[in-house]
């Protein structure tokens, strides 16, 4: 029996991306190893042990009746529980449908709809339970998250950068795509981890990492954006991995009424008329009870 502190990985609504960006920590896995047990990861081992856990590392958002049920549950067998990218922490892409009609997305993608179970909204982890840290990213970065780990056995909260990308990328000494080759980029509001990698390549950021500190959203849609795309298309640009992420949520509302295409939050979600700001999150509509 082991008394190395026990490790979790848990999934729910996602693509695994993040899970595998521990698994390809192959270099320092083995320390991780030699630190705790890694007692429940279903993508590395079929051997699962049962709670409680001390690190409990949460992948994915909250999209069906029994996601609200486990992650309670969840929560009280874990001692930390860590949060690990866009749709863990913003709802990720599938969040797209709480601006939207989640029949739609239901008709378009499935021959037969009505043998799905799901809620009509996508909501982040922190919106149902108490979240100790965040990690950012789609997928979420290596580095960042050995961080966490690490700072977690060493007991102390975990360093995460609070710059927006375009310090990093300056460091860098990357030529910006938006002054050089006018691509429309996302840098300026999006919080940094992954070495600004993007415009390394001659593109713009994507805001895969969501909103930076105190993001200056007005000025990036207006100045940035806009100038080189109409409203939809900025609006589109804005609302991807972390659509439902405060600032881009606002930010891309606004360009949808402005654009003549209002798409509101789904009613469940905003606690007053107008309210948009995902901290108001309700706990996601029904349409298909389980
Ligand atoms: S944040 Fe991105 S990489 Fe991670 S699980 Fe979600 S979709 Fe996959
Ligand atoms: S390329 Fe993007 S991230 Fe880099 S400096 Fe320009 S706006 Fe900022
Ligand atoms: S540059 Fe932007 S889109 Fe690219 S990985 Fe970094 S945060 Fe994500």
């Amino acid at each position: 029996m082991s008394t190395l502190p026990k490790l979790a990985v848990a999934k729910f609504a996602s693509c695994d991306g993040c899970q595998l960006t521990l698994l390809h920590a192959e270099d320092e896995l083995l320390a991780i190893a030699d630190a705790v047990h890694i007692a429940n990861f279903a993508e590395a081992s079929s051997r699962l042990e049962p709670a409680p856990y001390d690190i409990t590392l949460v992948e994915g958002s909250i999209t069906t009746q029994k996601d609200r049920r486990r992650i309670v549950k969840l929560r009280s067998d874990s001692k930390y529980l860590i949060t690990i990218g866009a749709c863990a922490t913003a709802g990720g892409i599938q969040a797209l449908r709480n601006f939207a009609d989640h029949q739609d997305f239901l008709r378009a993608v499935y021959a037969r709809p009505d043998y799905i179970q799901s809620l009509a909204t996508s909501t982040p982890i922190a919106a149902h339970v108490k979240v100790d840290f965040e990690l950012r990213g789609c997928p979420i970065d290596k580095s960042q998250l050995l961080e966490v780990i690490a700072s977690l056995l060493a007991g102390h909260r975990p360093r995460t950068s609070s710059e927006c990308v375009c310090q990093p990328c300056k460091r860098r000494g990357t030529v910006c795509v938006v002054v050089a080759n006018n691509q429309p980029c996302l840098g300026p509001v999006t919080q940094a981890g992954c070495g600004a990698v993007c415009p390394a390549f001659d593109r713009g950021c994507y805001g895969c990492f969501g909103p930076a500190a105190q993001p200056n959203m007005l000025g990036l849609s207006d100045r940035l954006l806009q100038p080189r795309m109409d409203r939809a298309q900025s609006a589109r640009f804005l609302q991807t991995f972390n659509s439902y992420a405060p600032e881009f949520s606002a930010a891309g509302q606004r360009l949808w009424q402005l654009a003549g295409q209002p798409k509101p939050l789904h009613p469940s979600l905003a606690s007053s008329p107008g309210d948009t700001h995902p901290a108001a999150v309700g706990q996601g509509k029904e349409t298909t009870e389980e």
